[in-house]
């Protein structure tokens, strides 16, 4: 499917002035097959999905406003901060008249099914499993934004991967590359919906592809029933402060007590309502090398994370999808996993935790022991209660303590 990225010579693109029509660039005209011609430069960049939107308000911005109003963005307060600069492309880029969306898939090859999990694991997101996307993604678009102003050379360009405030699967629907499913992502026949947006904004007027008008969803409901926190309000409605993915990446702090169990083993984001869906079992795998699978994060041993430094997390993850989560989220992550897994062999690990410098950290290792509950774990919980001086700390042990039916009265003479 994806082709290696080609050097950014352009010998015998450049057309004919001949070849040129009406279409305006600040007064100049466009080559004629310009719409074409970017969207195969594309391919051969490596997407595997390409087209283009016109410079208008995205259509899905109601839907937006209502959700944001509704509270289900949960602490994403960049997502309310952002709101108006999402009504128009121009407040990201002012001068634009069109966007070039593409698409680079990354669906795995292989999945590590839960039998085939180590026992002192935890699963990632396949979309974190390679080199952080947002620069995968943003290389080759800058390449094929200085291969368009070769061929146009008034062309001037701004790229969004996430990181604008630009709704760009708004724009891939617009574009032509795919419906919205009911587990809200952007599905696209062939390619299903293991894929990564990304967006250039251009100066020029390009003609905008169909927007795919139907749904192929039909009366599949596969994935909201399998969702383990039932985090779709409605097919299309996703409430963040359920949905894994959001807990575990986003959210700060402490994770809601009665998701914890729910979370299972994923450490780090969750892919089972795009396992799940039917159009991503015939997809084929990706191909781009930066995003090939770490072994280590195919797989982690998470009682390791617990023996690392800030330092060390920073060499393990800087430049990694991972690394949104900081040191505190993974091991606040690691550690409800190991609750979840419930093996005795993750306790010298969990203890540790119990002592973090991170007040989260220890909650959720004190809530992870309390699952586990032997002997060692609860004699930790019990002399940590001791010196533990944070108050919501102070209550995540003592609720641990009770859970496993030992009240923390009976080290009466300890306790504060
Ligand atoms: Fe549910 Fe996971 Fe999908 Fe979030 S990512 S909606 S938790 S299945
Ligand atoms: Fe649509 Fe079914 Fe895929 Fe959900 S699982 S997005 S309902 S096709």
């Amino acid at each position: 499917m994806s082709r290696k990225p080609e050097s950014s010579d352009n010998t015998g693109e450049q057309l004919a002035p001949a070849l040129m029509h009406d279409r305006q660039c600040s007064g100049s005209e466009l080559p004629v097959g310009l719409e074409e011609r970017i969207k195969e430069r594309a391919r051969r960049l490596g997407f595997a999905l390409a087209g283009i939107a016109a410079a208008v308000p995205p259509e899905s911005l109601p839907h937006l406003q209502n959700w944001l109003a509704q509270g289900l963005a949960g602490s994403m307060e960049y997502m309310h901060r952002q709101a108006e600069a999402r009504y128009h492309p121009r407040y990201v880029f002012p001068e634009v008249r069109s966007i070039v969306v593409v698409g680079l898939n990354y669906k795995p090859g292989h999945w590590v099914s839960q039998e085939e999990l180590p026992a002192m694991s935890g699963r990632i997101s396949s979309y974190a499993w390679g080199r952080d996307y947002h620069r995968v993604v943003r290389k080759k678009l800058r390449e094929l934004l200085r291969w368009l102003q070769a061929q146009v050379p008034e062309c001037r360009g701004r790229i969004a991967v996430d990181s604008a405030p630009l709704l760009e699967r708004d724009y891939a629907r617009q574009a032509g590359l795919g419906w919205f499913g009911k587990n809200t992502m952007l599905l696209n026949k062939r390619y299903g919906s293991f894929f990564f947006l990304g967006a250039l904004l251009t100066n020029l007027e390009l003609r905008p592809d169909p927007p795919l008008e139907s749904s192929h969803c039909g009366t599949c409901t596969a994935c909201l029933e399998a969702c383990p926190t039932q985090a779709f309000v409605a097919p299309k409605i996703l409430d963040a402060r359920r949905c894994i993915s959001y807990l575990t990446i986003e959210h700060r702090g402490p994770i809601a007590k009665e998701l914890r169990p729910q979370i299972g083993d994923w450490v780090f984001g969750c892919d089972v309502c795009q396992e799940v869906c039917p159009w991503n079992r015939k997809a084929p795998p990706g191909s781009e090398p930066e995003l090939q699978v770490r072994p280590e994060l195919a797989a982690p041993d998470l009682t390791a994370w617990f023996e690392w430094s800030e330092e060390q997390f920073r060499q393990h993850f800087a430049g990694t999808a991972l690394w949104r989560a900081r040191r505190d989220g993974l091991l606040r992550n690691a550690a409800i996993v190991l609750g979840n897994r419930k093996d005795p062999r993750a306790v010298p690990a969990l203890c540790r935790g119990l002592w973090d410098s991170s007040a989260v950290v220890r909650g959720a290792a004190a809530w992870a022991l309390g699952q586990i509950a032997t002997n060692e774990a609860l004699s930790a919980l019990h002399s940590r209660l001791a010196s533990e001086n944070d108050p919501e700390v102070r209550e995540e042990i003592k609720t641990a303590l009770a859970s496993a039916g030992q009240l923390p009265a009976i080290t009466a003479g300890m306790v504060r």
